[in-house]
C-alpha cells in the first residue's frame, strides 16, 4: 500500500502542502469529490472530501486543534489508501472497499483549523496584522507548540451550543493559545462551517479526531443513544483504545452533535504522549485508527 501513496503525509502539513495533496488526489481518482464548506479567519478554504455512495452518512474531521495536526496526516493517508483500493480492487485488511463505498457516504474535513495548523507547521503568518495578533496572544513567544486555537485565539472545540456557558465561566476570558471558548457560541467561521455542514447533511454518525490519550469518548449528559456504547466498544476492540462515556467537558463538537441529534458522536484521542505528538508516531497511530474507520461498515 505504502508504495502507492501519492500524497506527502510523512511530514506535518502546511496548508499549501495539504491543498496540493488534495488537488493531486482529485486529479487522480474519479471517486473523489472536493467541496469548500467555508473559510478560515485568514480566508483559507475549509475543504470537505466526499467519497462513497451509501445510505449511511458518516462524518470524520481532524485538526480542530492546531497542535494536533497529526490527525490530518492520519485522515489523508486513509483517503489515499481508500481511493487506491477502489481503483485496484485490493481489499484493506480483508474489507472490500467497493462494498464500503456503496454502504457509506463519507464526509471528511481533514483540517478544520487551517490557520492554526499553518502557524504550527509553517511559522508566523506573513500578514503583519495576524503576526502581531498571535504574538500578543502568545506573550511574544515564537514557540507555538501549545497552540490549539484558531488564529485569533479561540478554541474551536469549545464553540458549540452545548452548555457553552459552563465553559465560558471556567475558561479563559480572552483570546488565548488554548481553551478560550470565544465571546459567544459559533463566533468563529471554522466552527460555524462544521456546524452548518452537520445541519445540512444530517449525519448519522460523527467522529472528531484529536490527540492524545488512546481514548474514545462516546457520551454526553446521557443523551447518547444506546448503540453508542456498542460502537465505542468495537472501536476499542479494533484499536486498543479505551472507551470512556463521560468527561467533565462541554461545548465540544461531539457534545453538541449528541445533544441535538441524539445519534452516535465520538471524540477519538489518538496516540499517547505529549502534544504535538512526533510525526514518527504516525505509522502506528494510523494502524490503530484504520481499524476504527473500517469498523464503521459493520458496527
Ligand atoms: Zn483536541
Amino acid at each position: 500500500m505504502r508504495l502507492n501513496r501519492i500524497i506527502h503525509d510523512e511530514r506535518f502539513y502546511t496548508f499549501r502542502q495539504f491543498e496540493e495533496d488534495l488537488f493531486t488526489l482529485q486529479a487522480t481518482y474519479p471517486q473523489f469529490a472536493l467541496n469548500t464548506i467555508g473559510h478560515s479567519i485568514m480566508g483559507r478554504p475549509i475543504y470537505e472530501v466526499v467519497i462513497g455512495n451509501g445510505a449511511q452518512h458518516i462524518h470524520i474531521n481532524g485538526s480542530f486543534h492546531a497542535h494536533e495536526s497529526i490527525t490530518t496526516n492520519v485522515i489523508m493517508r486513509f483517503i489515499n489508501d481508500y481511493l487506491h483500493a477502489l481503483s485496484t480492487n485490493e481489499p484493506i485488511r480483508g474489507h472490500n472497499m467497493h462494498h464500503y463505498f456503496n454502504e457509506i457516504t463519507l464526509s471528511i474535513v481533514p483540517m478544520v483549523n487551517p490557520d492554526g495548523v499553518d502557524l504550527l507547521n509553517n511559522g508566523l503568518p506573513e500578514n503583519e496584522r495576524f503576526r502581531e495578533l498571535v504574538l500578543d496572544i502568545n506573550n511574544q513567544s515564537t514557540n507555538f507548540d501549545q497552540w490549539k486555537a484558531n488564529i485569533r485565539g479561540v478554541d474551536l472545540n469549545n464553540q458549540y451550543p452545548a452548555n457553552w456557558e459552563i465553559e465560558q465561566r471556567r475558561k479563559p476570558k480572552q483570546p488565548a493559545p488554548r481553551d478560550f471558548p470565544g465571546y459567544g457560541p459559533l463566533t468563529e467561521p471554522e466552527a460555524l462551517a462544521i456546524y452548518d455542514l452537520t445541519l445540512m447533511k444530517d449525519f448519522d454518525r460523527v467522529l472528531a479526531l484529536h490527540t492524545q490519550g488512546e481514548i474514545i469518548f462516546w457520551g454526553y449528559e446521557g443523551l447518547e443513544p444506546p448503540i453508542s456504547r456498542d460502537i465505542a466498544q468495537e472501536y476499542g476492540r479494533v484499536s486498543g483504545y479505551r472507551p470512556i462515556q463521560y468527561v467533565d467537558s462541554h461545548a465540544g463538537y461531539k457534545d453538541w452533535f449528541i445533544q441535538d441529534f441524539r445519534r452516535p458522536g465520538f471524540t477519538l484521542e489518538l496516540g499517547q504522549g505529549v502534544n504535538p505528538l512526533p510525526i514518527t508516531d504516525l505509522d502506528h497511530i494510523y494502524e490503530e485508527t484504520l481499524g476504527i474507520f473500517l469498523a464503521n461498515i459493520y458496527v
